[in-house]
């Protein structure tokens, strides 16, 4: 085996175990500059990532070389200037442009979106499938871009995570916008309150009010955030009764309906109850089975119907993850240059299906650590400061952060509508503390333990 392939398998296995994100962070621009009989020598980009990988993931690595070259006994890390390795920073982009891309709160590198409406091209109707899952929603979302601001305003689009909301809410944007003479701007809700946040200490929020006044089309993306935030919910109360009262179409989507958003003020949600609301939900397999065979169009690789099918059996509520598992064996056939045998694809999903942040929720989380704590998942919660709870709500905001995807402000907003900057301080003092404090490191061991054990039921 030379080198290169050894590192690649190595890096192969990692990436498997580790979350897209970190997997780039840690494994980017390394490669083994040199062998003896039983120790290598790993080039790594910087100090940083040279004290990480020798204090974090060490282990890891020997046993996996001691795998496919069982001499090595030692390896070394050293600093140097990286041989760029093409074929790993291309399966990073591949899978980054998939499955980052859509993540809320991760900054895009899609060279893809729009600078002026924020729309990402490859969110239209030709790449969406439609199925009974998600029909009406479709259906609603077509007719708009045929009758803008005039039969269904504001269209209200909700349903879980992953099924294809921003998709189908961008798709609509696109089609407008073909039409160069309307103007279409595409917002993250949480985006968009940051804005008014940012005004407002500016003093420029009526310059503000009056872009968004000026858009034919006015799309925001779960709306579920501005929960509680009540100079924003003026500001879009203001912005809708402008745009609704001269025809111009909103767009709104939410992880729930309105009637079930807490602290959205009644007026608001009347106006969002106000026009249509259709909802996305699970697709069955047939449907997931045509949105695998949809994302694989251009890619060049033949996985064969067995393993679609099987993935499409297996990934079932969330196509976001069923993105993901495709992208994995997609990567697969580059990293090793053949198509997997089922058995392979078997494997390379139970590992995805058992990486910690794909599996765990916000909620699992909160449970653990009340239970862990012997209190209420309420009293996480809630407003009091008892130092009974205050700790335990940091533990809960830290691993919030390290074991899901969620933001400082969402995470805020999930422990009763808290500032993202005591979330922040929060997971400072944790992780800080937890690594002098062994007590502490245990406990948030033990919590994670039963955070993932709480699946195996
Ligand atoms: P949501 O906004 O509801 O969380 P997204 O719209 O971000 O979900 O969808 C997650 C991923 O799944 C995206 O990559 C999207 O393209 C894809 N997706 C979801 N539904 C469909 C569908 N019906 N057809 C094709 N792709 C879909
Ligand atoms: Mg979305």
């Amino acid at each position: 085996m030379t080198n290169e392939e050894l590192w690649k398998a190595v890096l192969g296995e990692m990436e498997l175990s580790l979350t897209r994100a970190n997997f780039i962070t840690w494994f980017k621009n390394t490669t083994i500059v040199a062998r003896d009989h039983s120790s290598i020598v790993v080039s790594v980009p910087n100090g940083f990532i040279k004290e990480w990988l020798e204090n974090k993931f060490n282990r890891k690595i020997l046993q996996s070389i001691r795998g496919l070259t069982p001499e090595i006994r030692e390896i070394k890390y050293s600093i140097g200037k990286p041989r760029v390795d093409f074929v790993r920073q291309d399966i990073s982009r591949i899978i980054l442009e998939k499955e980052l891309e859509e993540k809320t709160n991760i900054v895009s590198i899609d060279t893809d979106v729009d600078h002026l409406t924020n729309l990402n091209k490859r969110y239209s109707f030709d790449s969406f499938v439609s199925g009974s899952s998600n029909e009406m929603a479709y259906a609603a979302c077509l007719s708009v871009t045929k009758n803008l601001g005039k039969i269904y305003n504001p269209l209200f689009i909700y349903g879980n995570v992953g099924l294809g909301k921003t998709h189908l809410i961008q798709a609509v944007g696109n089609k407008v916008a073909e039409n160069k003479e309307k103007k279409v701007l595409y917002l993250q809700a949480e985006r968009f309150t940051a804005q008014i946040v940012e005004a407002i200490m500016n003093r420029t929020i009526e310059d503000l009010k009056s872009q968004y006044e000026k858009v034919d089309l006015l799309i925001l993306d779960d709306v579920q955030f501005i929960a509680g935030k009540v100079k924003a919910q003026e500001i879009i109360f203001a912005t809708f009764n402008e745009l609704y009262g001269r025809n111009k179409q909103i767009i709104l989507s939410s992880d729930r309906p309105p009637a079930a958003i807490p602290t959205l003020e009644e007026r608001l949600r009347s106006r969002f109850e106000g026009g249509m609301i259709a909802d996305v939900g699970v697709p069955e397999l047939e449907t997931r089975l045509a949105i695998l065979k949809q994302k694989l169009i251009g890619k060049n690789v033949d996985l064969g119907e067995e393993t679609l099918s099987y993935i499409a059996t297996h990934m079932q509520k969330n196509i976001r993850e069923l993105e993901g598992a495709l992208n994995r064996v997609v990567a697969f056939t580059q990293i090793y240059n053949k198509v997997p045998e089922l058995k392979e694809v078997k494997n390379i999903l139970n590992t995805y299906l058992s990486t910690p942040y794909k599996k765990t929720s916000p909620q699992v989380i909160l449970k653990a650590v009340a239970d862990f704590y012997n209190i209420s998942a309420a009293d996480l919660i809630k407003r009091s400061r008892k130092k009974e709870v205050v700790r335990p709500r940091q533990v809960a905001m830290f691993l919030l952060r390290d074991e899901t995807k969620l933001s400082f402000p969402e995470i805020g907003q999930k422990l009763g509508g808290r500032d993202h900057s005591t979330v922040i301080h929060a997971c400072e003092k944790i992780r800080n503390e937890s690594a002098i404090d062994e007590p502490l490191k245990q406990e948030l061991t033990l919590i994670k333990e039963r955070v993932y054990n709480s699946f195996d039921k």
